[in-house]
């Protein structure tokens, strides 16, 4: 058996202990600052929609793999809080001409995506059927996740597993030698630290910056399409805007902000304005066409999504003597990479429990 520590008890890490749970051969045990129930703009994972709208810009596993696992969650398993829900990307005409400089500069918004062969009833919408200044437009199936439902879910099946979960804070990386719940040291470290490895000592990673989101959480109901635009007219560059409809009474997600190097935690009541004034002009119904008064507002939010310069880093280290496979930086795509991000954690734990294999018999 190999001991585990994992630091983290966002997505990525839930998903990797419950990842190196399911594989069997290894005692886990998570510890974190802020576990499933709490809500501090630095804990990512509870602000997130969450939907999968794949960012790639071209096929990669993260998103490639992890699509078919929340499917099946979503036909299968209730109790994880994920439904299916039609998804309508809008390209406006100034966008596709300069290319989608904008906030989300990623294939999130090209014609003919990689993902259209991904996702379930992928579709060009006619020219008559787009609003004004929309030049293109793409539907397909996809899914939103009520994280408040989801993040619980899968603490529940680690705890199942006989992973045990501890509230810690570190100061570096290397603290988690002394955090198992064995007493033993453990064998591997699971870094899942989100935006704050930009300050856990040992690793200290300055790529990391938060890319700020802003959302208004309300009652009313999308008619079961999920909205994304690909820019807006009446804000700053760094808005957006998005709805998306929570499984099992999770309310609805109006979105939002990508605002790179934001530390602001709390809402800007001007920008939730223009959220909640785009969310209504894109999706009438939301409100039975009687405008943002009708809005029945459940709160105001602001996450902190984890941005990495140049992309994820899921790789080993050795740090004083251990080592540490790092899961962070996963920007404004964190659940829906997060099960192809869990498999590549897995096969980095089966290289390193190998080598020490090796090492011990020497
Ligand atoms: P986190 O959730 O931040 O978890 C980090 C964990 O590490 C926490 O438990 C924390 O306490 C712990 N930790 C950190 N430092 C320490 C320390 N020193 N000691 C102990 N513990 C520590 N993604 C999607 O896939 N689809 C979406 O639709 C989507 N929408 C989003 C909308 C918004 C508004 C926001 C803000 C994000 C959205 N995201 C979405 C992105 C997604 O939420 C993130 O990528 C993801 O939650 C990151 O998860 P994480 O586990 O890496 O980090």
């Amino acid at each position: 058996m190999s001991t585990i520590v994992v630091v983290g008890a966002g997505v990525s890490g839930l998903t990797c202990a419950l990842q190196l749970a399911n594989q069997g051969g290894n005692i886990i045990t998570v510890v974190a600052k802020h576990m499933p129930g709490d809500y501090d703009a630095e804990y990512t994972s509870p602000f997130a929609g969450a939907n999968v709208l794949p960012m790639a810009l071209e096929y990669n596993r993260w998103e490639g793999e992890t699509w078919p696992v929340l499917k099946a969650l979503a036909e299968a398993v209730p109790e994880a809080g994920i439904h299916f829900q039609k998804s309508v990307l809008y390209r406006r005409a100034k966008d596709e001409a300069a290319a989608f400089a904008g906030p989300l500069s990623d294939g999130l918004f090209v014609r003919n995506p990689w993902f259209k062969d991904l996702m379930p009833d992928y579709v060009d919408l006619p020219a008559s059927e787009l609003p004004e200044g929309m030049s293109s437009a793409s539907s397909f199936t996809s899914v939103c996740i009520n994280t408040a439902i989801y993040l619980p879910w899968l603490v529940g099946q680690c705890r199942a597993r006989g992973v045990v979960f501890k509230r810690a804070v570190l100061k570096h990386i290397s603290d988690a030698e002394k955090l198992s719940h064995t007493g033993r040291k453990p064998d591997i470290i699971i870094n899942a630290t989100g935006l704050l490895s930009c300050r856990l000592g040992g690793v200290m990673d300055k790529k990391v910056i938060p890319a700020r989101g802003q959302v208004v959480v309300v009652r009313n109901e999308a008619a079961g399409n999920m909205v994304c635009t690909s820019g807006t007219d009446d804000g700053n560059d760094d808005e957006l805007c998005y709805i998306m409809q929570r499984a099992a009474g999770g309310g609805t997600i109006l979105g939002g902000t990508y605002m790179k190097g934001n530390w602001d935690g709390v809402p800007d009541p001007n920008i939730a304005n223009r959220i909640m004034k785009r969310a209504v002009e894109a999706c009438p119904a939301l409100t039975g066409g009687k405008g943002i008064e009708a809005l029945d507002v459940i709160r105001h939010a602001v996450g902190l999504r984890p941005y990495r310069e140049g992309g994820v880093r899921i790789e080993k280290e050795k740090i004083d003597g251990t080592w540490v496979v790092h899961n962070y930086g996963h920007g404004g795509w964190g659940y829906q990479g997060s099960w192809g991000c869990a498999f590549r954690v897995q096969e980095l734990v089966d290289e390193i429990k190998s080598e020490l294999k090796v090492g011990s018999k020497l």
